[in-house]
Order: structure tokens, then sequence, then C-alpha cells
């Protein structure tokens, strides 16, 4: 087994710990979250054999997948790329949270197959918080207005915020992109919305992830910083050609 992949978790857990301690946070409150797109089965147990525990996917069948592949570990995993309608059972069956929520008719479909299941489920409300073109997420003036939506099926527990940084962007409009997160997260925790909770900020990746965990992250996501370099761009995780 490569040592790369275990020092890389300790240098990323090490990054949280830094940030925490520049602005007086516990690091307990941060979660780290593997972001596994494109990688083996093999090199997500030797993050396991870390000591991580929570992964996200982008794609719902390479979700199944993995989760499949790891069903013998105890790992929880979490959806977070953009979810078409059609593939909401398979998400709902392996996944604890969807981070990508953007719009009332996923929120309606998901209600749907929760009922059926007697299911009730963790979501996140993605919001584009740099109103770049090709970024799904609720622009951030529809976040209040959605998160009441979402409030009135029963079966979404809805428990905060995430957003993707912008890309290429200079630090201080990286930064505030989540401090925009951040006041749309206490301006919905201020109205008191019945079955909102609003603790979690999922924000900040590779390159960004300490600037997140500055401005109040709660859970970052972090691939390539851990894994290394993936195969494919990111468009093709992140625009999949107007399939709304
Ligand atoms: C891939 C991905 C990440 C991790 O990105 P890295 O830059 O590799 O750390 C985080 N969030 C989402 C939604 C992703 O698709």
């Amino acid at each position: 087994m490569s040592k790369a992949i275990r020092d890389n978790v300790q240098r990323v857990r090490k990054t949280i710990e830094a940030a925490c301690r520049r602005v007086g946070r516990d690091p307990a409150e941060v979660s780290l979250l593997l972001a596994t797109k494109t990688v083996s089965v093999e090199k997500i147990r030797e993050a396991l054999a870390a000591g991580e525990v929570l992964l996200g996917e982008n794609r719902v069948q390479e979700l199944q997948q993995k989760a499949v592949a790891l069903a013998d570990a105890p790992v929880e995993w979490h959806f977070i790329g953009h979810l078409q309608r059609n593939k909401v059972r398979d998400a709902v069956r392996h996944a604890s949270c969807i981070h990508s929520v953007d719009r009332l008719r996923l929120g309606n479909r998901l209600h749907n197959r929760l009922t059926r299941e007697n299911k009730r489920m963790d979501i996140l409300v993605q919001v584009n918080t740099s109103y770049e073109e090709s970024k799904f997420g609720v622009p951030p003036e529809g976040a209040v207005e959605l998160v009441t939506q979402l409030a009135r099926l029963e079966t979404l527990r809805i428990r905060g915020l995430m957003t993707i940084g912008k890309f290429g962007a200079a630090e201080h409009e990286t930064r505030e992109g989540f401090r925009r997160l951040r006041r749309i997260r206490d301006d919905i925790r201020a109205r008191n919305i019945p079955g909102v909770e609003m603790d979690e900020l999922s924000m900040g990746m590779s390159g960004d992830l300490a600037l997140a965990v500055e401005e109040g992250a709660t859970i970052v996501r972090v691939g390539t910083a851990i894994f290394g370099e993936r195969a494919y761009p990111d468009s093709y995780y992140w625009d999949e050609g107007g399939s709304r």
C-alpha cells in the first residue's frame, strides 16, 4: 500500500486544523468529505485505512458501483453532483445526504420517492454564489424561497447549504462567495422556518478549503489534494449540457 494517500489525508487534516486555529474554531466542527469521482475502490480503501469515513460521489451510477464494492466498510455516502430526477431512486438508496438540491421539481421527486419508502433524508440546498453560468445551484436571491418551499416536504430534512467556489478566482472573490453562503444561512436561520435546521455549510475543495473553513464551512469536499489529479475534466461532471 502506498503511503501517499495517507500522507495526503494527514496534510489536509492539518490544513483544516490550522485554518480553524486562525479563526478560533474547533476542528471537530468540520467534516472532511472525500470527493471520490474517478477514484478506484483500491485508492478509496487507502483513505479509509487512514481513518476517513465520509465519501461523496457526483454520478449515481458511480455511487452505486462503489457503494456495493465498499459495502463491507463503515462508510457514509453523500451525493454531491447534479442530480437528474430519473436517478433519484438509486441516489436515495445509497446516499444519506444530497448536497445539490437546487430546484423544487427535484425536491418533489425526492419527496415522492422517500414517501413511498417511508424514509426521511438529509439534504443541502445548492446555491450558485459565484453567479457563473456553468454552475448549478439556485441564485442567492432565490435561496430563501426555495428553502421555504422545500420545507413543506416533510420527508426532507434541510440541514444547510452547499456551494462551489468560483473557479480560478482571486482569493478575496472566493472568500466573498463563501461569506455570501454564510449570510444566506444566517438569514434563513433567523426566519425559524419549521423543519429547517441550517447547521451545515458544505463549501471548500482542494484549492480553497482553508478559506472555506475560515469562513465557517462545516463540510469540506476534497478530491485532488488527496487522490491526485483526475483523468477527466470537471466539466464532465458539472455541465451535463442542459440535462436539467
Ligand atoms: C470534484 C468535486 C469536489 C472536489 O474537488 P477537488 O478540487 O478535486 O478537491 C468537490 N465538490 C464537488 C461538487 C466536486 O464535484
